[in-house]
């Protein structure tokens, strides 16, 4: 029942409703995310997680309008943004919210720096292409950024190359490209995972700050739980294309619902103090081959002869989390205190 002295919740910013993402393959069409369902509210920070060929990154990847160079599309699903409708907008103005109203952050930042610009002339020209303001204010602004973003001497470092700077002031540099037009969503894929552990420690309370200091919404894309842990407000775990549970952060941690979860949390080092490390057996399966019934069966420790053939759902489980198990209300699994 509703607590009618709790305010409201506010109404999401993105929802993501039934995306679907398909690649044409050697074996034919092969869907790497299916049916993804999810919301991030303003203010927000919501973490997809899941190993490798989890589909993670595709679905950030799609949500963004990115899939179709490297050969995907999106043949089912909406992504609202603020309410709009993202998916069939003409390329141009896709652009124009990738720029303006979503910002991005990958894994290698260098990668995505041009090595032949300042980093001065890559947050103005970004600025200029999205906002039209003129070279002097883009200037004085890239400055700005970089002083927003923590590099210090930022007046000096503005005129410096990316090559000048190390790991983590390069991802800082892609921070400052990424909020220099005041997006409302911030999407940070694997933002820290190339980095050393203190760069690492710095860029993720320089994301909570700004987070704080702007408002915004942050989608979160990791396969470390360390640094989910640490960062959401909500998760949602994905295997093998599906979301496989959706929980508030520290009730997915201790109470986790899905063996595959609870199987992530067992394997995970820094997860759990002193319990003995137990590795999942097998590997996420390819998009090709992905199992009948429930996709976790082979490497799920708590199968039934049903879960080879009944393909679960997704469903409510309580506490504003939803699990894809069919046998999700006998098994009583173990999470991390
Ligand atoms: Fe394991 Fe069966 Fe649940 Fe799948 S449906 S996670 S195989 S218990």
């Amino acid at each position: 029942m509703t607590d009618p002295n709790e305010p409201a919740p506010s109404a999401p910013l993105l929802e993501v409703k039934g995306l679907t993402v398909e690649f044409r393959t050697e074996h034919g069409p092969v869907q790497v995310a299916r049916e993804v369902c999810f919301t991030v509210r303003s203010g927000e920070t919501f973490g997809l997680v899941g190993e490798s060929g989890s589909g993670k990154t595709v679905t950030s990847l799609a949500v963004l309008g990115m899939v179709g160079p490297s050969g995907g599309r999106t043949p089912a699903g909406s992504v609202r943004l603020d309410g709009r409708e993202l998916r069939g907008l003409p390329r141009r103005e896709l652009r124009r919210v990738r720029g303006n109203e979503i910002g991005m952050i990958f894994q290698e930042s260098r990668r995505s720096l041009d090595p032949a610009f300042t980093v001065g002339d890559q947050i103005a020209e970004t600025m200029r292409a999205h906002l039209g303001i003129s070279r002097r204010d883009a200037r004085r602004r890239a400055v700005e950024m970089l002083e927003l973003v923590g590099i210090p001497a930022a007046a000096r470092r503005v005129h410096e190359y990316p090559h000048q700077f190390s790991g983590g002031m390069a991802q800082r540099v892609m921070l400052a490209i990424a909020l220099c037009c005041s997006p409302k969503l911030l999407i940070a894929d694997e933002p820290t995972t190339a980095l050393d552990v203190t760069a690492q420690a710095q860029v993720l309370r320089l994301i909570r700050d700004l987070q704080d200091e702007l408002g915004l919404a942050v989608l979160f894309i990791s396969h470390d739980l360390g640094v989910i842990a640490q960062m959401c407000d909500r998760v949602a775990v994905m295997y093998a294309g599906q979301i496989v549970e959706q929980a508030p952060v520290e009730d997915l941690f201790l109470r986790p619902r899905h063996p595959y979860t609870a199987a992530l949390l067992r394997s995970v080092p820094n997860a759990r103090d002193g319990a003995d490390l137990v590795a999942i057996p097998g590997v996420v399966p390819p998009a090709h081959a992905w199992p009948a019934g429930c996709r976790f069966h082979p490497r799920c420790a708590h199968a039934a002869d049903r879960c080879a053939s009944e393909a679960p759902g997704l469903v409510p489980a309580g506490d504003g989390a939803l699990v894809r198990c069919l046998l999700a209300d006998t098994l009583a699994l173990e999470g991390v205190r």
